[in-house]
């Protein structure tokens, strides 16, 4: 048996417990930092599999490390578990049909990227024993990645800084090895404060917090012409001053999401978005105050990496599909719009070629962090129809079917074996550190979120991705 065999084996003969974590998780469908039960239950299954479990890491109450081995290097997978709020979705059906009405669902597969995590890791552990390699496998269990920034925190925590390489995934519509630049950004709330009055009676008296909001508003949208490409610009009102319009608003509240190429870029945003507060707090006779409360950064991608992950899915191949399968991917696309159906095929049946540094995803995630402290890369494997939306009832629906746990447990092979593979072949390690070092060479990092903010309360509702 070759390596890539040893770790397919390793996996499928657990393949029923690994499903069942996953649809578990699905089923928690837990959000933000509010993870309990679903980091429970991925600790607890690698501490009952002879992990040493670190848990509420960093002081973050649903973060967890799970440790095997000893010494260097020390190998790292990273796993997420958080679902997404108002993605409430029955199972396995091509209809938008809520199980509880305002309630959360897994609109991402985070439930399938934390087990594939385990499965791999698991495996990795396995022949760390058999074939006596040196070193540590170590599971992150990472909280928050929606809008939470979790693995920002245990950065800072500095739970990364004896890692040498990061391993990751997400479960996708395709199969491929990323090595494109997610953006970083900062999510910023704006609180103006005004003076209230009779709108009718005295409105000379009053000043509006929500004139200020809405002036503000106007001119981002102003601003967008002059920034550069790959930058975004979004905000919520997430206090409009009351529902009363006879009263004038003595209070408001707006938050932005600025996002860009890397956080230099991110940090001239934000002055010129709160300068365009300022304007605003000027010409409404209001004043305001801004904080920054959460932030990611733009990914560093590690050619050698990226190509040992690429050689790993290329023995391994790609997740096979039967005809119910097939046909149960065509019926979630039958909802789809026709601006959303690009592809021919209902499920991907091909690894698309590496390709170095491809372009820019105009997403967000704290994957991004780590990768400026650690040479990490990530795959994606076929887990839903092709051309679905993420962050949809789409996604949700198709989380616990067998094309999702094929994919899961595919992925899980793929970073298994590029696990082990830096195991057998340390001068990767090298590699990948040199390339590392090269790519950051004069550009320091910038953490995206300040110190002294905390983690985000955990009735926040809001997703950066
Ligand atoms: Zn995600």
């Amino acid at each position: 048996m070759n390596m890539a065999e040893k770790i397919a084996s390793k996996i499928e003969a657990r393949r029923e417990s690994f499903i069942k974590l996953s649809d578990q998780i699905w089923e928690f469908a837990e959000t933000n930092y509010t993870e309990f039960r679903s980091s429970e239950l991925l600790a607890r299954t690698l501490e009952e599999a002879g992990f040493a479990v670190n848990t509420a890491a960093g002081n973050i109450p649903t973060a967890f490390t799970a440790s095997y081995g000893t010494g260097s290097p020390v190998i790292a997978i990273l796993g997420e578990y958080d679902a997404l709020f108002y993605l409430s979705q029955e199972k396995g059906i091509a209809e938008k049909r809520p199980i509880k009405q305002g309630g959360n669902g897994h609109g991402c597969g985070h439930n399938l990227l934390g087990t594939a995590g385990v499965a791999a890791v698991m495996a990795v552990q396995e022949l760390l024993d058999e074939e006596q390699f040196e070193g540590t496998i170590r599971y992150y269990g990472c909280p928050a990645e929606e809008g939470g920034a979790g693995k920002v925190y245990m950065m800072k925590a500095g739970l990364f800084d004896d890692v040498d390489i990061a391993i990751t995934w997400h479960p996708s519509t395709g199969n491929r090895v990323i090595s494109q630049r997610i953006i970083a950004n900062n999510r910023v709330t704006y609180k103006f404060k005004g003076r209230s009055s009779h709108a009718g009676a005295s409105p000379h008296l009053g000043r509006s917090a929500l004139d200020a909001v809405e002036l503000m508003n106007i001119a981002s949208n102003y601003l967008r012409e002059h920034l550069i490409q790959d930058t975004r610009l979004h905000y919520a009102i997430t206090n409009a001053g009351g529902c009363s319009p006879n009263v004038v608003q003595q209070e408001a509240e707006v938050q932005y999401v600025l996002r860009g190429p890397n956080m230099s870029v991110v940090q001239d945003m934000v002055e010129r978005v709160t300068n365009i507060a300022t304007g605003a707090a000027l010409m409404t006779g209001t004043t305001f105050t801004h904080s920054i409360d959460s932030g990611t950064s733009d990914l560093v991608p590690n050619k050698p990496l990226e190509l040992l992950m690429y050689a790993s899915f290329q023995q391994l191949g790609v997740p096979q599909f039967d005809q119910e399968e097939e046909s149960f991917a065509e019926l979630i696309r039958s909802t789809f719009s026709k601006e959303e159906k690009i592809s021919e095929k209902a499920l991907a049946d091909t690894l698309l070629p590496y390709e170095y540094d491809s372009g820019i995803i105009h997403g967000s995630s704290d994957v991004g962090d780590v990768s400026w402290s650690v040479p990490t890369a990530q795959c994606v494997t076929a887990c839903f129809a092709l051309d679905t939306p993420f962050h949809t009832w789409q996604i949700v629906s198709q989380g616990t079917t067998s094309i999702a746990h094929k994919g899961m447990l595919h992925a899980g092979k793929v970073m298994g074996l590029s696990v082990i593979e830096l195991f057998r072949q340390p001068k990767i390690i090298a590699e990948a550190k040199a390339a590392h070092a090269k790519e950051l060479q004069g550009k320091p990092y910038i953490c995206p979120i300040p110190d002294g903010v905390g983690i985000p309360s955990v009735t926040t509702e809001y997703s950066l991705i």
